[in-house]
């Protein structure tokens, strides 16, 4: 039988597949290229390609596709065959280092923020061959980064790529100052926890706000929600067991390293989390297995939701991106030492990161920012949307006794100096309690977990790369140039904690308390919505910071922010029009029809004999009708609010459907939900919360 190391990475172009098929200074070369970023010359493209043509249509593949990651937050991908005309009538298969290297899709429909102007609809696609190569289903895929011929990144990989660079950068010349020689590359690593729900396919297809917009905009609370707590955890079902089986199978054929897998806390709520891997490759991973969990569960008569809050009253779906900062040769700097110098590093690293998620609030709330996160984030389930960093009792204890030279109260009772003392060895699983904080260290990485489940892990590593780029810098600038290294770094750390310990919370953040205490008295930014926080990533503190790094270009930030607004504006539009037509072609005649019934049945009945009362009928149907009236009243007030939209900026709009659109569809959602739990389920045109929740 075939055994998973049989099939692990199959349909992967990975690294053992480049020494067994590529000659050995070819494959010299390129891995320099992949683990040094050093330029690849057009002799070894042309052998990497003929290489990786013949490994793929051995493996049955007869296309090949530069595949990339357009602001839509999906991927794109155009195929080509490899078929070329041979002089005896028959064909060859062909594939050359220049195709490779470079594509030149028909870009002009993809989002360019005014980038690109449509008439000049040629964009490029160049090859990442730091991510593998791989096949999915008859095609080989070529992981590429996506810019316009004016060189301006139109896709994610592109500054995700660059922030990697930035860090790599600045943390070489901390490694430096520590001694170290020998680190040619530091990257970052991410593990990203991916949550969905599953719900039965025949079910969604009545639904045509899942449909259209991954959501339901109506529905009534199911009389069983998440209250028991008895699905997280819980027995896997036959079905979505079957499911994460064949699931499984096809992450393992391309290389993924799916390895956990459970129920989540609400009803018909899943995660799978991967091992972990360089951030690029997460990125792209993370990617595909959305593609392919929504791909195997229409296989089992199953539908995967990414929507962040697919059903009000339960929890909505997020992504844990674990991050943390590793050398070539596999140290992680975010893991406490053995030595006392190796423990100054890690504290300054962790000072850094600190000081960045300080100073990068707003940009780290951007880089999560969704129409759909925005029902989590602030809502009483996923973390806040202010951001604060966890780091628990035992490191908050050791950075308080090195702010105030005070004995540090651990195993040790001795005063933290750095260059002197060993760190006590930290319990790691002591510092994982916290499961309310936004950003939270856990013992040797930081989880970040203020993604949606449907984003993708690029914007957040961006922007948490690049901040943490930043202060570095700012380290590495003041210690390069000091008299006494170790006095300046004491001084530097402290000083870092002082300033920034604001941004240190290890309490509860679901709290109102904490809310309150965050933004009154910590002057930390609460921006609830995207609508809020989205313009600032045009502040100059930000774009002086991104644009100093090489991470993006300032054409390319108001882009984004243009792009961003848009994706908010139209994916809420769509929710309001889909509720709309809910409303009005379903929802209204459902209600009135029913109530037309009892109305008529009142009528026989009385017929019998005078004296029945009817009461049961009567009270019922005035009030179906009171509440028919309310919904047409809400339903043309909603239509109101959307004509009202006309406007040619997405700021103003995207402030207009905040503050008019969302209360307005919350309005009539209300009354239609009231309204289901009146009528007759004979009526109700569509499956219930009840149906949906617990129909798999
Ligand atoms: P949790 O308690 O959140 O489930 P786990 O230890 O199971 O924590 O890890 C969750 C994710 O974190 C996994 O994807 C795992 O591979 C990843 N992870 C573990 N160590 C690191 C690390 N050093 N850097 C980045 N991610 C990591
Ligand atoms: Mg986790």
């Amino acid at each position: 039988m075939e055994t998973v190391r049989d099939y692990f990475g199959s349909l992967v172009f990975d690294d053992r597949n480049m020494k067994a098929t590529l000659p050995a200074k070819v494959y010299a070369s390129l891995r320099k290229t992949i683990d040094e970023g050093t330029e690849l010359d057009i002799s070894v493209a042309n052998a990497v390609a003929a290489a990786m043509k013949d490994w793929a249509v051995e493996n049955g593949a007869t296309h090949y596709t530069h595949w990339f990651q357009p602001l839509t937050g999906i991927t794109a991908e155009k195929h080509d065959s490899f078929i070329s005309p041979a002089p005896d009538g028959g064909v060859i298969m062909e594939f050359s280092g220049k195709e490779l290297i470079k594509g030149e899709p028909d870009a002009s429909s993809f989002p360019s923020g005014g980038l690109r102007a449509t008439f000049e609809a040629r964009g490029y696609t160049a090859w990442d061959p730091t991510s593998y190569a791989f096949i999915k289903g008859k095609t080989l895929c070529i992981p590429t980064a996506f810019c316009s011929y004016g060189g301006h990144a139109l896709d994610k990989k592109t500054p995700l790529l660059r922030s990697m660079e930035a860090l790599n950068v600045q943390a070489l010349r901390i490694l430096r100052l520590f001694g170290n020689d020998t680190a040619k590359a530091v990257r970052t690593n991410v593990g990203p926890e991916q949550e969905y729900f599953l719900v039965d396919k025949k079910l969604y297809d009545r639904r045509l706000d899942l449909r259209l917009t991954g959501r339901t905009l109506f529905g009534a609370p199911a009389p069983k929600g998440q209250e028991m707590d008895d699905h997280y955890f819980g027995v896997i079902k036959p079905r979505v067991a079957a499911f994460m089986e064949e699931l499984n199978v096809e992450l393992w054929k391309l290389g993924i390293l799916a390895k956990t897998e459970h129920n989540e806390v609400a009803p018909a709520q899943h995660e799978l989390a991967p091992i972990y891997t360089t951030t690029n490759l997460a990125t792209d991973q993370n990617q595909l297995t959305m593609e392919i969990m929504q791909k195997v569960a229409t296989r089992h008569g199953l539908v995967c939701l990414l929507h962040e809050k697919p059903f009000a009253g339960v929890n909505g779906s997020g992504k844990h991106n674990n991050w943390s900062i590793a050398t070539d040769a596999g140290q992680n700097l975010l893991s406490p030492g053995e030595t006392p110098y190796e423990n100054a590093q890690f504290l300054l690293f962790l000072c850094a990161v600190i000081k960045a998620v300080d100073d990068y609030q707003d940009l780290l709330r951007i880089s999560v920012a969704t129409a759909g996160n925005d029902h989590r984030l602030g809502a009483n389930e996923a973390p806040p949307a202010v951001v604060s960093v966890f780091l628990g009792d035992e490191l908050g204890a050791v950075l308080d006794a090195i702010e105030n030279d005070t004995p540090y109260q651990g195993a040790e009772k001795t005063k933290m100096k750095l260059g002197v003392h060993v760190l006590p060895k930290f319990n790691r699983d002591a510092t994982d309690r916290n499961r309310t904080s936004p950003f939270a260290f856990t013992g040797n990485k930081f989880e970040f977990r203020m993604l949606g489940s449907s984003n993708s892990i690029a914007c957040a590593n961006i922007m948490l790369n690049a901040a943490v780029a930043e202060s570095l810098k700012i380290y590495a600038d003041r210690l390069e140039s000091a008299d006494d290294f170790e006095s300046a770094l004491h001084d530097m750390i402290k000083k870092t904690i002082s300033d920034h310990k604001r941004i240190i919370f290890n309490g509860n953040g679901y709290d109102d308390a904490w809310i309150k205490e965050a933004t009154e008295e910590r002057g930390l930014l609460n921006y609830r919505t995207t609508a809020d926080c989205m313009p600032h990533l045009l502040d100059k503190k930000n774009a002086d910071m991104l644009i100093g790094h090489g991470v993006f270009s300032q054409a390319e930030l108001r882009s984004r922010c243009e792009i961003m607004l848009e994706n908010y504006n139209k994916s809420i539009l769509i929710e309001a029009r889909t509720m709309l037509e809910m409303a009005r072609t379903q929802i209204l005649p459902a209600v009135e029809g029913y109530a037309a019934k009892l109305a008529k049945n009142a009528g026989k009945i009385r017929a019998l004999d005078e004296g029945i009362a009817c009461r049961y009928e009567t009270d019922l149907v005035k009030k179906l009708s009171a509440l028919t009236d309310g919904i047409e009243e809400k339903t043309d007030a909603l239509e109101t609010a959307v004509k009202g939209l006309c406007t040619d900026d997405v700021i103003t709009e995207s402030a207009m459907i905040r503050d008019a659109l969302l209360p307005a569809m919350e309005a009539l959602r209300a009354l239609c939900d009231e309204a289901e739990t009146l009528t007759s389920k004979d009526f109700w045109p569509f499956p219930t919360y009840a149906q949906l929740l617990f129909g798999v």
